[in-house]
């Protein structure tokens, strides 16, 4: 059904993990959804379910092309998120954040659409405090392997707070913090897909280091819900907000956690510490808190079960 106050909303990235969850809630808002995705790490198989909507258009494009449409608001999503997949083409992953960011930019100027850019939490690189507030400037490799990512990003935020300066654009700067749930994709060696993926198989869990890194985990819907508000919010707040759950676990932790929740008998392995492989992250929320009225609400245990019940149904 549409609404009567029903905008058109350009999502790129619209078929990898978050872009699907996006399609779909923007889509029950009643909202038209252009879905726009070259398929690198986005599936068919995560809006399979969504096309039948008659407000869905899903075009195949790479945002390093131009993209002539007539959209209100923009969801800048496209980019390979995990480390495997954005370190495959590294060059490729840097064009899709810095052209592309220049290409929706360029669109969100022309046609005065709201642009929402999905930066990350990697902007802050391996951090020296903790947790991370808005205010900290990171701590970056500029020529490692997690670069073209990590930099791709920064540029990014660069450019929207240009075009914002210099072209009155109205943005919005999300630094999203680790976030999980069902249509990860199963391979992409993400550590939440990776362990629970291991354990259902009966396979050793691979603990990259001695598992004490720590990462917060978000489950999707409450990033989806963070994302949508944050759009939402006055013309006068662009962010950077960091979006994330304030949860710290120790990867170890997560590891024995999975098993146990999983009833598998599967056992932890320890291999190498991939090389700039970040050793505390947890987001400081304060600002999504006090101006989004946002918080996560669903923890670890309870989004685990339902990522734990769509890799096993997929299996
Ligand atoms: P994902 O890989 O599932 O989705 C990315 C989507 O972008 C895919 O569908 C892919 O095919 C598409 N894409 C990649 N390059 C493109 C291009 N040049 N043109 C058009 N489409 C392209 O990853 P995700 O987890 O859904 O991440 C979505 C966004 O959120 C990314 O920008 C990512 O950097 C950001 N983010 C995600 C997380 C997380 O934990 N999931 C954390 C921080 C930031
Ligand atoms: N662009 C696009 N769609 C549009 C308008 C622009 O893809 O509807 C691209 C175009 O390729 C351009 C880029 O966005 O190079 C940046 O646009 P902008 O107007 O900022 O700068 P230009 O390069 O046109 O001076
Ligand atoms: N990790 C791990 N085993 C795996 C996959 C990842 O121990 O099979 C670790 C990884 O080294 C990192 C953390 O889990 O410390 C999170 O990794 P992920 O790739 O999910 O995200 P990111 O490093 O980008 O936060």
């Amino acid at each position: 059904m549409k609404n009567i106050s029903s905008k058109r909303v350009l999502i790129t990235g619209g078929s990898g993990f978050l872009g699907s969850h996006l399609c779909e809630r923007l889509l029950d808002e009643g909202h038209e959804v252009l879905c726009v995705d070259n398929f690198y790490t986005g599936r068919r198989a995560n809006i399979a379910h969504l096309l039948n909507r008659p407000y869905l258009e899903v075009l195949r494009h790479d945002i390093c092309f131009p993209l002539y449409v007539e959209v209100d608001e923009i969801y800048n999503l496209a980019c390979p998120a995990s480390p495997i997949h954005y370190q495959f083409d590294p060059v490729q992953t840097t064009k899709t954040s810095v052209h592309g960011s220049i290409n929706m930019l360029g669109l969100a100027k022309r046609v005065k659409a709201k642009i929402l850019q999905a930066s990350t939490s990697e902007v802050y690189g391996d951090p020296t405090i903790h947790p991370q507030p808005e205010t900290y400037w990171g701590n970056v490799n500029p020529i490692g392997l997690r670069s073209c990512y990590d930099e791709g990003k920064r540029c990014a935020e660069t450019l929207f707070f240009d075009y914002h300066r210099q072209h009155k654009l109205k943005i919005k700067v999300a630094r999203i913090f680790n976030t999980y749930g069902p249509r990860m994709h199963p391979n992409d060696g993400r550590v939440v897909s990776n362990f629970i993926m291991q354990a259902l198989k009966g396979e050793e869990l691979t603990v990259y280091g001695d598992g004490k890194q720590t990462r917060s985990f978000c489950y999707v819907d409450d990033m989806i819900d963070g994302l949508i508000k944050l759009m939402n919010s006055p013309d006068d707040f662009t962010g950077p907000v960091n979006l994330g759950n304030p949860n710290e676990f120790s990867i170890h932790k997560l590891a024995l956690k999975v098993i146990e929740m999983t009833d598998s008998k599967a056992n932890i392995v320890f291999k190498p510490l991939p090389f700039d492989d970040p050793t505390q992250r947890k987001p400081d929320i304060s600002i999504a808190k006090k101006v989004l009225q946002w918080e996560p609400k669903i923890q670890l245990d309870e989004g685990l079960n339902k990522a734990i019940k769509y890799f096993r149904d997929m299996l």
